[in-house]
């Protein structure tokens, strides 16, 4: 009886890790922007346990797009066990005779170049125009053959589409400081200033019908799939879509919003939908490697573990609220922060002895 009790404790305590498990626990963070030809961002992560998944977007030109691939390229192959990335296509051409087949066979070289998805942007929806002056939305008949072919070969899509729902606000009435500093920098993305373009219900619901119109398609939702401000919603979500899986990137402050609102609510969501969101920071490296991006980066690792992990009573500067952290058991961060990102972008197979294998 006694060992009974004995033995309950012990598992009991084994269940959680605690904040000094950060460096001994591996993990990914499956949104990183790599955009430099520099290793210091692998370097630090290898220091903190951490295997990175870079995301190349198409939000400067073409050119960028081709620089972002070689640079990926290059530090998958000094780095074999640590790195990852996604291909991505440019629009330019769009509506041209041979822009599918232009684009798909460059597509084609990128995932032969070791990508494992393909990224899609927000400026699909809310910039770029086709001929006629009308916006393409992430459903237009255009982008068919290309997601039928990643479908076909088992390649993820990766998808920023639309904005956190505080986008369409007033910069002082938004939730979380971040969102109200970012559209304030960037008021070509604060759609509550452009009232022609569509909102944030239609942005969610092209997304929704290129999905049902792709069931085979494998989709990850960068940084919660835009329903950030509703784990409810987000359920939903999932529920619908079973190909679907969401990152974290850049959204802590509205998971830390509705936290200090409803703890165990945000908690059992976290724990209902385990197996289906990726952890991920959103972090651009561009160069430079200074001092304080490292400090900067390890901050933000460090609170997301402390916030994940353990019920500390927190703040925050993204938010005004004090919230407490949401002690996920193991099992939970294990797939949060690593098994999720290797299953959902088929990566980081080529570990020769995987830290976190599971016995069969
Ligand atoms: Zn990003």
């Amino acid at each position: 009886m006694l060992l009974l009790t004995g033995s309950a404790i012990i598992s009991c305590n084994n269940n959680y890790y605690s904040q000094s498990d950060f460096s001994n626990v591996p993990k990914i963070d499956a949104h990183y922007h790599l955009y430099t030809a520099e290793h210091g961002s692998l370097e630090m992560a290898k220091k903190n346990n951490f295997r990175l998944l870079g995301i190349n977007t198409y939000s400067g030109d073409c050119e960028h797009v081709a620089d972002v691939h070689q640079w990926s390229k290059k530090a998958r192959e000094n780095y074999p066990d640590n790195f990852e990335f996604t291909a991505t296509f440019c629009l330019e051409g769009w509506g041209e005779a041979g822009w599918t087949e232009n684009t798909a066979a460059w597509l084609e070289q990128c995932i032969a170049d070791g990508a494992v998805a393909v990224k899609v942007w927000k400026n699909i929806g809310m910039e770029f125009r086709d001929k006629e002056s009308n916006l393409i939305m992430i459903d237009d008949p255009g982008f068919d053959e290309i997601f039928l072919y990643l479908a076909k070969k088992g390649i993820p899509l990766t998808a920023h589409l639309g904005e956190p729902k505080n986008c369409w606000l007033p910069a002082e009435e938004m939730t979380v400081k971040n969102d109200s500093s970012y559209f304030t920098r960037n008021p070509r993305y604060h759609m509550f200033l452009h009232p022609e373009l569509p909102s944030y219900e239609e942005q969610m619901a092209a997304r929704d019908r290129m999905l049902q119109k792709n069931p085979d398609l494998s989709f990850i939702g960068c940084h919660l799939a835009s329903l950030e401000w509703s784990v409810d919603e987000l359920g939903l979500f999932l529920d619908r879509f079973p190909n679907a899986s969401v990152d974290m990137a850049a959204r802590m402050g509205q998971v830390f919003y509705q936290t200090a609102e409803n703890r165990d609510k945000v908690r059992d969501f976290f724990i209902k939908y385990q197996d289906r969101i990726l952890y991920g920071t959103d972090v651009i490296d561009r160069g430079g490697d200074s001092e304080s991006f490292r400090q900067g980066v390890i901050r933000t690792w460090l609170r997301d573990w402390e916030f994940l992990v353990t019920d500390n009573k927190m703040q925050s500067d993204l938010i005004n609220e004090e919230f407490r952290g949401l002690k996920l058991p193991k099992e939970a961060v294990d797939k949060i922060y690593y098994h999720n990102t290797k299953k959902w972008y088929k990566s980081f197979k080529s570990q020769r002895s995987d830290p976190l294998a599971q016995p069969i």
